[in-house]
């Protein structure tokens, strides 16, 4: 059996535990290639436009992986507790890359409210593709032991970062299937490290979630309180802030909005991607940007 791994959404958050949980129990992957023009231009035709860029993304993703597998994996993510949700384009992954493939879906439901945590909802994907619990627990517990080894090494890079270094430092607040998107957050990760800029990703500074309410105290959004909680830890460590969102997204637009509010003494650059954006726009606030912050620190 082949199960293919769509190259955005969820994957960028859950791709260690996922290759890890497969590869454990002797089940091959493929996961789609970067994003590029062709499957931006094929999730676009098979999405409505009112979707989220990140989410046509996805559904060029699940179309490239067409074919080239036994089953694609689209878990539907809906909350992992109480006051801590995830925006429902997650929740309806599953239906809507069933929708685009007409073809096998592997799924697993992440409903805590209800219930079924995450790990419970592997545990029962596993037992459905016919493995014994037991191998399906061991194979699970080895992934997640290996994911939290990434974040730690990721969260004290960050660290560092912040620590070391006389450049200066830019802390990226977008979601993780936006910054490391091809398409999206590398050419501005690239651009402003090429500028002489330490970049570093909120989405892997591993911030104790509670910090959020520094900032936010009603956020329910999960994914959001995460950079939320980033953005209070390490605001007065940055020199600068660049958001990056997917047009037309619901949680970014109310998140940035006040961001942007309690943000005032530090200069941010938001950047709303869409299926349009020009490289050389993009470019120019770039530099005016890196200007900015330069200049900035002569000053200071
Ligand atoms: S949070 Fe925003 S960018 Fe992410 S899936 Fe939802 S609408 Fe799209």
């Amino acid at each position: 059996m082949k199960i293919g791994l769509p190259r955005a959404l969820e994957y960028h958050r859950s791709h260690r535990v996922w290759e890890a949980f497969f590869g454990g129990l002797g089940i091959d992957t493929v996961t789609s290639p970067e994003t590029d023009a062709c499957i931006l231009k094929r999730g676009a035709e098979l999405s409505v436009d009112e979707s989220c860029l990140a989410a046509k993304i996805y559904m060029g993703h699940v179309d490239w992986l067409k074919g080239k597998c036994d089953m694609i994996l689209a878990p539907r993510l809906d909350n992992f507790e109480a006051g801590e949700d995830v925006c429902v384009k997650f929740n309806a992954l599953y239906d809507t890359a069933k929708a685009a493939t007409g073809g096998p879906i592997l799924g697993y439901n992440v409903d805590g409210k209800a219930g079924c945590s995450e790990q419970n909802a592997f545990i029962k994907m596993g037992k459905g593709l016919g493995l014994p619990r037991r191998r399906v627990a061991a194979a699970l517990k080895t992934a997640l032991c290996e994911d939290t080894l990434a974040r730690r090494r990721l969260k004290e890079n960050a660290r560092q970062t912040f620590d070391t270094g006389s450049k200066p430092k830019v802390l990226i607040v977008g979601h993780t299937y936006n910054v490391y998107d091809k398409l999206i957050g590398a050419p501005i990760i690239n651009y402003l490290s090429e500028a002489g800029i330490d970049v570093i990703l909120a989405s892997e500074c591993g911030s104790d979630p509670r910090l959020a309410a520094k900032l936010a105290r009603t956020l329910y959004w999960t994914y959001s309180k995460e950079l939320v909680a980033a953005t209070a830890e390490y605001k007065d460590r940055a020199d600068g802030i660049v958001l990056i969102t997917a047009f037309p997204c619901g949680p970014d637009s109310l998140t940035n909005e006040l961001l942007l509010r309690k943000l005032k003494s530090l200069p941010v650059l938001n950047i709303i991607a869409d299926e349009h954006t020009s490289g050389t726009g993009l470019e120019t606030r770039l530099e005016s940007f890196a200007d900015v912050l330069q200049a900035r620190l002569k000053i200071y």
